[in-house]
């Protein structure tokens, strides 16, 4: 398993801004926030991609969705937000290491680019 930017802050040697964290999962705000609350909830688990995730990944995957739903709570997303998983190059994933994003603080068009 290649290291990557995520796996370093994990392990604390890079900093982020981080709002959550527990034994299985890290939410941090995005470097580059694409709206007003832009958050990644990343397993500590080096999962490269969603498609790479496995059976025995199953509490770990729902502990993740749990998570957005609390992290967004915290963030006051009472209006709604968008949770977006990009996978592989055509989904437009850049960083190896499965992340969650939780996109909300204004409205969001639809579809997508
Ligand atoms: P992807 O395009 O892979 O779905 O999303 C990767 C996200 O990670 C991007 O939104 C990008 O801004 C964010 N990101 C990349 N490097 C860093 C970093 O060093 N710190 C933080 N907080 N976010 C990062």
């Amino acid at each position: 398993m290649s290291e990557t930017i995520f796996s370093k802050i994990i392990s604390k040697e890079i900093p982020a801004d981080i709002v959550y964290e527990d034994d299985l999962c890290l939410a941090f705000n995005d470097i580059s926030p694409q709206a007003p609350t832009h958050i990644l909830v990343i397993p500590k688990k080096p999962i490269p991609k969603l498609a790479d995730a496995e059976s025995q990944d199953h509490a770990l995957m729902g502990h993740l969705l749990l998570t957005v739903k609390r992290v967004a709570e915290q963030a006051g997303l009472t209006n709604g937000y968008r949770v977006v998983i990009n996978t592989g190059e055509d989904g437009g994933q850049t960083v190896d290491h499965l992340h969650l994003h939780i996109l909300g603080g204004r409205s969001l068009a639809w579809p997508p680019g």
